[in-house]
């Protein structure tokens, strides 16, 4: 048939509002929506600490693809990407591959170890629902072993890296642990919970009042701060940090960065750090039919830096994506995707976290009700009331 052939490859924050704004957006037969994932559930990569740290259950972070999309307007296929063949239009699958007319890249990203040694191989990863049932179990197994071989290096937990991602993570291990280490028989003042970070402050960029308060609170809770050290090596049991200490510990967990995804540089594109440099219209460089977004492209903020990250941008890229693809369509005027920050809020276990919302700075149990809103609000966004009931989480 004659009708346009859209593909859109990842279902996370990025894919997910790029079907579902297409899916208001397009006319019957405008066009072939098909969205490619590799699993058949969306997980919720804002959420992943929880489960990862065993505050919370798998089943809260992920929801069924087929719940999320219209299935008259948009194909599903479970399936890896193994290629994407830009000059052929092509995008190869483990079993099979399919064309496109015009392709959405929103395959996240994967963490950057800066080519630090042993990273790759011995720390573990929040990435996905795989990687944090890897992590929930790796905890328990190391205390059910320290009382079987007395190591005290399965008692010392390390995480790399005090991005958001790395302190939310670290909260909620220190709210987990005193429960686990009662559970095992463990007294919990011989657990070590270690943040490693080699810049010189925790949470770099983030409003400096906030982030000492965020330090006070993960202390209290426990957190022993290793700050401006840099990690020089990672073993099976520990790391190598400034000057040739070793932190023994048998659980390191690594947030320090992340990358694009992969598999867009060995397509061919010019890439930052694994990410694509997009134009205003959320496209490649010289390719109009190729729009990328999410973690795995890069834009500069009007004052010249790139946009961390974030679920917050990919989701409001997915949604001009869409509107500019009707546009392409229709050979209508694209539309400049503009950046609308609508705040950061950093958790810190439970009843506790730091936010910035405009000038606004909010901390403690007031700023932990604005993330369960903000997390609230997403599913609302994406499944409606039916979504929040089923997955939101009130206390
Ligand atoms: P993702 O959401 O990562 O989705 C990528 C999708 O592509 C996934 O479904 C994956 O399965 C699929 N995929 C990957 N490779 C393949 C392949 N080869 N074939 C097929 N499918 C594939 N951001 C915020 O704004 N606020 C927060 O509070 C926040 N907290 C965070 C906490 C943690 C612990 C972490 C790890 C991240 C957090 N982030 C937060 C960042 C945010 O999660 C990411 O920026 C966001 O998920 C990026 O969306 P995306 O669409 O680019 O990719």
């Amino acid at each position: 048939s004659n009708i346009p052939k859209i593909v859109i490859v990842g279902a996370g924050y990025g894919g997910i509002l790029t079907a579902q704004q297409l899916q208001k957006e397009l006319k019957h037969n405008e066009a072939n929506v098909t969205l490619i994932n590799r699993h058949d559930y969306h997980y919720i990569t804002t959420h992943l600490h929880m489960p990862a740290a065993g505050t919370d259950t798998i089943e809260h972070s992920r929801i069924p693809i087929a719940q999320l999309i219209d299935e008259f307007k948009v194909d599903l296929v479970k399936g890896t990407v193994k290629e994407i063949i830009p000059g052929e239009k092509k995008i190869v699958l483990e079993d099979g591959s399919l064309s496109y007319d015009y392709l959405v890249i929103g395959l996240g990203g994967e963490p950057e170890t800066f080519g630090i040694p042993g990273m790759d191989k011995f720390a573990l990863t929040i990435r996905s629902i795989n990687s944090v049932r890897l992590i929930r179990e790796h905890i328990e197994y190391q205390l059910a072993l320290y009382k079987n071989d007395g190591n005290p290096s399965r008692l010392n937990f390390v995480v790399g890296g005090a991005g958001f991602s790395g302190i939310e993570f670290i909260a909620e291990l220190a709210d987990r642990l005193p429960q686990l280490a009662k559970a095992y028989d463990i007294d919990f003042n011989r657990i070590q919970i270690i943040n490693v970070e080699a810049a010189p402050t925790a949470l770099p960029g983030f409003d400096p009042e906030l982030v000492e308060y965020a330090m006070d609170v993960l202390k209290r809770k426990g957190v022993t701060f290793r700050i401006g050290i840099p990690i020089k090596e990672c073993l099976q049991d520990g790391v190598i940090v400034g000057e040739d200490e070793k932190i023994e510990a048998c659980t390191v967990v690594w947030t320090g960065g992340i990358r694009g995804n992969g598999l867009i540089e060995k397509a061919g594109f010019e890439v930052m750090r694994g990410r694509v440099k997009i134009d205003d219209f959320l496209r490649a460089p010289g390719h109009d039919d190729i729009f990328i977004i999410g973690d795995s492209s890069l834009m500069l903020n009007p004052e010249g830096r790139p946009y961390p990250p974030t679920a917050q941008i990919a989701m409001q890229q997915g949604v001009v994506c869409a509107k500019n693809l009707a546009a392409t369509l229709r050979k209508k005027e694209l539309h400049k995707f503009v950046f609308s920050n609508k705040g950061t809020v950093a958790s810190l276990g439970k009843g506790e976290a730091v936010a910035v919302v405009g000038k606004r700075k909010i901390k403690g149990w007031v700023a932990a009700q604005l993330k369960k809103i903000v997390d609230l609000r997403y599913l609302f966004i994406i499944g409606g009331i039916p979504l929040v009931l089923r997955k939101g989480r009130f206390f």
